[in-house]
């Protein structure tokens, strides 16, 4: 624990104006907890060079371990606030979360000097509780493994071999190059970028094989992934089993093409010319693009790229599906390729998803009808046409080719000539009328599915299981985070890159297996060095179990959203460090609270909430409100808002949390028996929108609210004083909306808390 602390207050930025910075000082010198903080001071701008140099020299001379800064927002000059790994700093926000966000209409006077003062309480009770960390550092392998031989798995092993890795390459086909090796062609590449251009998957397979720092092992499965970032044991068989010790995963392992059957409104299945983009690449690549009823060569293509088909009089979207799929079985027949089944709506994700594919593979196989036949035509149909970036000069050299029509339609039907060929109705055209088009074959979308779903990927040896959770909700598709951290999976050390984290080109699949990798090393350097690699990168705490207490509930281990937490033999949580992201979600899941992390623990948070002064009087004092405000998303848009001039009751006071899934209903408790009005949980969206950093803590935490909400009911106090809000860090400008409502609809409803003065 911090035992001897220096508590600054800062005078710059409007707080010396707004606020006596004296009596301040005056306070924090005769509270209760003035016993631990050997220097109080103030100083007129704390962020500059000569306060920073005396706070340093006060930590030398009066052997401080720890400085409470009253001044700014923690997210604003860290970089300057830090004074080395023995003294621990707490930021209390006097500026963004106090001062600026005043509410200037405030009737009752006093209000911002005990906002002030219930916040230095806070911020020492929170440094008085804290400790510094001392993280295993576990000696780590140093070797990679990259799961898939196709374009991004080679490029991976390259790139990690580049980096002085030793790297084992496993492919379960007998030949390296994936997709890609099937490919006529790929999009343009390099400049001009207006020719579709050779893969170059032959090239990265001579370089990898001839690369003595990888190990390729085709036709192979891969049987375990045991143990933990930084330590896994790697189990291969491939004509026998091997072992190696593994330090990270690269997963590359792709996609496979869609249940196509959804593909029936536009003739696939009925119509023998009508194929998928898969179907004529093969074609393509083969030297033979021909119709498949007759084997002659078509004179004209349409390329669809919107297989939104609508029963008549519906209006399509993207979106839409129309015709029900029947669920693949989960294994492939012997001989043929996986194939993987979704239920209809996932199917028309996939397409959602993949536009831009769509588009460029539409324009490169148009291509490829125009290089077979100078006299053949093909026509490209979009609801969409997407070409973002540089690709808009590829759109452009396909408009000037006079053998490409392309047109936005929307296809209200595909029919069969007597000829074989196909009939194609469309409305909304570029042309402005309705028309019809006759060509000799027509070319669908392939839908994309990660390889991911219904197959051992990579079967772990975790006790969630073998592969990766929710895959549903995600479309198949691993990323832990799409938003903030590509590569990252809901498993620490597997890193995603390629077709299986989403849809992409090959030039982009190229710069991902490169970030995979870097992802892949710095896991392994963090895992080494006992730190969390990913989200709170750097972080040296980790969950601390006191197993005395555990009644082996298992409540952590299945909520863990990483799968940290395995059982012992005795059927004990068994915590995995390097697997764990610190987010605390065990920690507010463990009823008998016997999970803490030194510097982040449910004593700490409780006793900041007691910290908090609450009137006896709501009339004359004003209610309470405590708001619990994850530090990713909701805390930073409090300051944005502030930022930006925005105000709200002067009655709440926050209190940043890890995560929401990491709230300890005791908190909760805590404060309505301290009287204490309301409390807000103010944290990230969740389910198929979600942007939780710790992908389920927001959504876990909604569910623990209902067992909040029936603990309130048994005391008497209504469960409407307890709320979940959802916001994002762009959504900053609500935030002010949101805390007026809970005020208007909960407290002035409600009025005071029945446990208000006990
Ligand atoms: S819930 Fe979070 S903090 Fe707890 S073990 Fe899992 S990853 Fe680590
Ligand atoms: S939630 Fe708490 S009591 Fe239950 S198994 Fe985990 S540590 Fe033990």
């Amino acid at each position: 624990m911090a035992e001897k602390l220096g508590v600054y207050i800062c005078g710059g930025c409007d707080l010396g104006k707004s606020l006596d910075v004296d009596a301040l000082v005056d306070f924090t010198k005769k509270s209760k907890l003035a016993g631990i903080c050997a220097v109080v001071k103030k100083n007129a701008v704390l962020c500059s060079p000569d306060a920073v140099a005396e706070i340093e020299a006060d930590i030398k001379e009066s052997g401080l371990d720890g400085v409470v800064l009253c001044a700014c927002s923690p997210r604003a000059k860290w970089d300057i606030f830090r004074f080395g790994a023995a003294t621990q700093v707490e930021r209390v926000n006097l500026r963004e979360q106090c001062v600026w966000s005043f509410d200037k209409d405030a009737k009752i006077p006093g209000l911002l000097d005990l906002m002030a003062k219930d916040y230095i309480k806070m911020g020492i009770m929170k440094l008085s509780k804290s400790r510094i960390p001392t993280p295993e550092t576990p000696e780590t392998n140093q070797a990679i493994l990259v799961l898939g031989g196709g374009f991004t798995g080679l490029n991976a092993a390259l790139e990690a071999a580049r980096m002085g890795r030793d790297v084992v390459l496993v492919e379960k086909a007998a030949e390296l190059g994936g997709k890609a090796a099937g490919m006529l062609k790929t999009f343009p590449m390099s400049h001009p970028y207006t020719k579709a251009e050779d893969t170059g998957v032959a090239g990265l397979i001579a370089e990898v094989t001839s690369n003595a720092k990888i190990k390729v092992l085709t036709s192979a499965e891969l049987t375990s992934i045991e143990g933990a970032p930084g330590l896994y044991t790697v189990t291969v068989n491939a004509g026998g089993e091997q072992v190696f010790e593994i330090g990270a995963v690269d997963l590359a392992t792709g996609w496979a093409p869609g249940d196509a059957s959804y593909l029936a409104p536009m003739g696939y299945g009925k119509y023998k010319n009508v194929v998928t983009t898969a179907e004529f690449e093969a074609m393509a690549k083969a030297g033979k693009i021909v119709r498949p009823s007759d084997g002659k060569a078509p004179a004209s293509v349409a390329f669809i790229t919107d297989v939104s088909l609508c029963t008549k009089g519906a209006e399509p979207s993207s979106l839409d599906v129309c015709a029900p799929v029947e669920p693949l079985p989960d294994k492939a027949p012997e001989g043929e390729p996986e194939v993987v089944a979704y239920p209809p709506l996932e199917s028309a994700k996939h397409l959602a998803y993949s536009s831009e594919l769509t588009s460029l593979v539409a324009l490169k196989q148009a291509g490829y009808v125009r290089e077979s036949c100078s006299e053949a035509l093909a026509f490209v149909l979009y609801d969409h046409m997407m070409v973002p970036g540089i690709n808009e000069r590829y759109y452009k050299a396909a408009q000037d080719d006079a053998g490409i029509m392309l047109s936005k339609a929307t296809i209200t039907g595909v029919t069969e000539d007597v000829d074989g060929g196909l009939i194609i109705a469309a409305k909304d055209t570029l042309l402005g009328a309705d028309v019809e088009i006759k060509a000799d074959l027509v070319v669908l979308p392939t839908a994309i599915v990660p390889v991911t779903a219904h197959q051992a990927t990579t079967n772990l040896v975790y006790r969630q299981g073998p592969g990766f959770p929710d895959l549903e909700l995600f479309d198949g598709f691993v990323d832990s985070n799409y938003i903030c951290f590509p590569y990252e999976t809901r498993r620490t050390g597997v890193y995603a890159a390629g077709c299986v984290r989403q849809p992409m080109t090959l030039a982009n699949a190229k710069e991902d297996a490169a970030g995979a990798v870097l992802k892949a090393i710095q896991c392994i350097s963090s895992a080494n060095r006992g730190v969390a690699v990913h989200p709170r990168s750097g972080d040296l705490s980790y969950p601390v179990f006191n197993f005395q207490r555990c009644t082996q509930c298992k409540r952590c281990t299945e909520e863990c959203p990483f799968g940290a937490l395995d059982d012992d033999e005795k059927g004990t949580p068994k915590p995995n460090p390097t697997r764990c992201r610190r987010c605390g979600t065990c920690m507010g899941a463990c009823p008998e609270r016997v999970i803490s992390f030194d510097n982040y623990n449910v004593d700490q948070i409780g006793s900041m909430i007691k910290e908090v002064t609450v009137p006896d009087d709501m009339v004359a004092g004003g209610p309470r409100v405590i708001v619990l405000a994850c530090e990713n998303d909701a805390y930073p848009a409090l300051d944005m808002a502030a930022f930006r001039g925005k105000s709200w009751s002067p009655f709440v006071r926050f209190v940043p949390v890890r995560c929401l899934g990491s709230v300890n209903a005791i908190w909760v408790a805590d404060a309505v028996s301290k009287g204490v009005d309301g409390v807000i949980m103010l944290g990230c969206k969740y389910g198929a929108d979600y942007q939780c950093h710790f992908v389920k803590g927001s959504e876990l935490c909604s569910r623990r609210k209902t067992n909040i909400a029936e603990s309130l009911g048994r005391l008497g106090v209504e469960a409407e004083r307890v709320e979940q809000y959802e916001v994002s860090i762009d959504e900053y400008d609500k935030v002010p909306a949101l805390i007026e409502r809970f005020m208007t609809e909960v407290i002035t409803k409600f009025g005071p808390n029945p446990f208000k003065g006990y």
